[in-house]
């Protein structure tokens, strides 16, 4: 059995990196989304062991503490960590696995998973960052801002990652990303 592929995807919070991973899943059915554990509240529409997996931050310490955790990073005030139960069965199986996340995560899973494909979502710019971020209506004025100041320090650290997409046009970089990941069969 072929060993599947870990594909992470990153970039600032707004940069559109959610749109891109539904659009690439409703077109391939193949792939998997791991789905992370958070301490953040839910959001509106969001549901719990589909979105994310909700956990206070003792439960979230716990699976830290336990080994559950294959990476895990504080972001605006919250914790994000990606469960390591069935990832690597799913990689075993040959099947590829897509983790959203944020940029220090991405640098955790280069230590554990070196062959793993990493791929930054750039915005056009920091004002169109703002735009969305402001425009998608699902966090507070603070959270926004807390996230802004975040995007700065992640921005410089785009130069680290195997590709970038700059996210200006959604079709465009929908192709550009599905090329990446579906190019690597053909090498
Ligand atoms: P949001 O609160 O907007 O859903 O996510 C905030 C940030 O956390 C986003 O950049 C998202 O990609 C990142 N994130 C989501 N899940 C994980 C995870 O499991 N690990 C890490 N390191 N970051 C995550």
């Amino acid at each position: 059995m072929p060993s599947g592929q870990l594909i992470v995807l990153t970039g600032p919070s707004g940069v559109g990196k959610g749109t891109l991973v539904r659009s690439l899943l409703a077109r391939h059915n193949d792939l998997y989304l791991s789905i992370s554990a958070t301490t953040r509240s839910p959001r509106r529409g969001e549901i719990d062991g589909k979105d994310y997996y909700f956990v206070t931050r003792s439960q979230f310490k716990k699976m830290i503490d336990q080994g559950e955790l294959l990476e895990w990073a504080e972001y605006a005030n919250n914790c994000y960590g990606t469960p390591r139960f069935d990832i690597e069965k799913k990689l075993n199986s040959g099947i590829k696995v897509l983790l959203e996340i944020d940029v220090v995560g991405a640098r955790n899973i280069k230590q554990t998973f070196p062959d793993a494909l990493r791929i930054f979502v750039l915005p056009p710019s920091l004002e169109e960052l703002e735009r969305r971020l402001r425009g998608r209506d699902k966090d507070s004025q603070e959270a926004i801002t807390c996230r802004l100041e975040q995007a700065k320090k992640e921005l410089i650290a785009s130069r680290e990652f195997n590709h970038i997409i700059v996210n200006d046009n959604l079709s465009q970089s929908l192709q550009k990303f599905e090329n990446i990941i579906f190019a690597i069969e053909l090498n």
